[in-house]
């Protein structure tokens, strides 16, 4: 194996405004090096038999908002009928019959399963009785220990509120973001304060065994004053789960394209020092109130009982069947992407085909890296279980990233369990880099 090579030089040194970029990790490789050549592979595993008890999940993409919010990067339409997206989930079901029918997947059963967006609460009853009626007939979720489910806040009546629930919806996430009107409005987001306290309630009183809020620090024309605001509010509903995003600003985002039209190399958005320290007073406030620090994201009240199967299986390695426009999923260690633009996506569907786009066939090194890189984002890698699963001498593959990182006191690492700093565990993404196979280093995850 070869060893990757840090990075030179210490960026937390310069002036770290926000430019335009992906900064988030959430896959190794990175995107730009799936290919359509490698679709076949994908094919090819899925004509064989899987591995006994090995986890699956399947993901479904709802690609619909009410409107773009001016810091999206997802697929997403806002100009859909009601017919296109009733042709939409009927080819999504097709592609997913599709997968049940191939020898990989038969008599599988899921472990989890995820609505994402896009906006999966923008469908109505009816939609969303019919999408996981169909779905369970091809992948019965009688196994299925977690069900997750994506929400805007102004998408949710009661009804709609109640109906997720008798779907089996178990952890319902609510994309929050931020509780002032003036900034949710500025950046482009449909919902308002309000909706979020109705519809946080609601969820609440019918007993959802889980319920995670999103907030982004350092959203257009955030302040720390408002930002404390928010954290209160946040803390004052009590979700089991909070998840905090530092802002990005990705190519094709409408603050970018502002950013192109006006000439600005900096974004209209906090620096990463300000977010980093906005992140970290959220975590004391919530660890304060309770809570802890489960990875770079996230705080939960609970750790014993506030689980996230999707996350920790995907990030063990598991199979996901990623369903719908430009979704992604990972069968038998290939990464796939579908197509990623509607039109092609359910031609390819009606056609018969899987709608897999892209592809990457991953090698045990590369498994490795991946696996291990998501695990710091918990902010802590226990050598031991990647030396066996992966048959590596992993203390000398990382040395010298763990080397330069413990340097510069982003981690700790006694011989046997890397540990990150707060101030590690702040930057987590930026820092993955420096494990990443020289050729992978710096790519664009686009
Ligand atoms: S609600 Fe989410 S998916 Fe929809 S436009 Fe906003 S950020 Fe994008």
């Amino acid at each position: 194996m070869s060893s990757p090579e840090p990075k030179k030089g210490n960026s937390s040194s310069g002036k770290e405004q926000t430019e335009v970029g992906n900064y988030f990790v959430s896959n190794y490789p990175p995107y730009s090096f799936w290919s359509p050549d490698q679709v076949p592979l994908a094919h090819e595993v899925m004509e064989r038999d899987a591995p006994e008890d090995y986890p699956l999940g399947i993901y479904f993409h709802i690609p619909f908002c009410r409107k773009r919010c001016h810091f999206c990067y997802f697929r997403v339409y806002t100009d859909k009928n009601a017919a296109e997206i009733r042709a939409y989930i009927d080819a999504g079901i097709r592609e997913i019959e599709g997968y049940a029918a191939m020898p990989y997947f038969k008599d599988r059963k899921p472990k989890f399963v995820y609505f994402g967006g896009g906006t999966p609460s923008y469908l109505s009853v009816s939609q969303l009785q019919d999408l996981t009626d169909r779905m369970k007939d091809a992948f019965p979720w009688d196994e299925t220990e977690e069900v997750a489910f994506e929400c805007e806040p102004g998408t949710l009546t009661e009804k709609k509120l109640d109906q997720i629930r008798s779907l089996g919806v178990t952890r319902l996430s609510l994309g929050v973001e931020n509780f002032d009107d003036h900034i949710l409005e500025l950046n482009g987001r449909a919902h308002r304060s309000g909706e979020i306290q109705r519809a946080y309630s609601h969820a609440q009183s019918i007993g959802f065994p889980q319920i995670n809020i999103d907030l982004i620090a350092g959203m257009i024309d955030e302040t720390e004053e408002n930002w404390l605001r928010c954290i209160d509010q946040a803390i004052k509903l009590a979700p089991d789960c909070v998840t905090i995003y530092q802002m990005e600003v990705p190519y094709n985002t409408g603050i970018y394209k502002e950013m192109q039209k006006n000439g600005k190399v900096t974004a209209p958005v906090a620096d990463w020092p300000t977010k980093r320290r906005w992140v970290s007073i959220a975590f004391d406030a919530f660890v304060s109130a309770g809570y802890t620090v489960t990875s770079a994201y996230t705080v939960v009240k609970d750790p014993y009982k506030t689980k996230f199967v999707y996350r920790d299986a995907l990030w063990g390695g598991s199979d996901m069947i990623g369903a719908g426009v430009a979704s992604f999923g990972h069968i038998g260690g290939v990464h796939v992407q579908n197509e990623h633009e509607i039109g092609a996506y359910l031609n390819k569907v009606t056609d018969g085909d899987l709608p897999i786009h892209r592809a990457y066939s991953i090698d045990n090194e590369e498994g490795l890296i991946r696996e291990f890189i998501l695990q710091l984002k918990m902010g802590r890698a226990d050598m031991d279980y990647f030396s066996s699963k992966f048959d590596a001498d992993v203390n000398d593959l990382f040395s010298k990233p763990i080397q330069h990182l413990q340097e510069e006191g982003y981690l700790s690492f006694d011989g046997q369990q890397i540990t990150l700093s707060r101030d590690g565990l702040l930057q987590v993404d930026r820092l993955l880099h420096e494990f990443f196979l020289k050729d992978h280093q710096n790519a664009r995850y686009a």
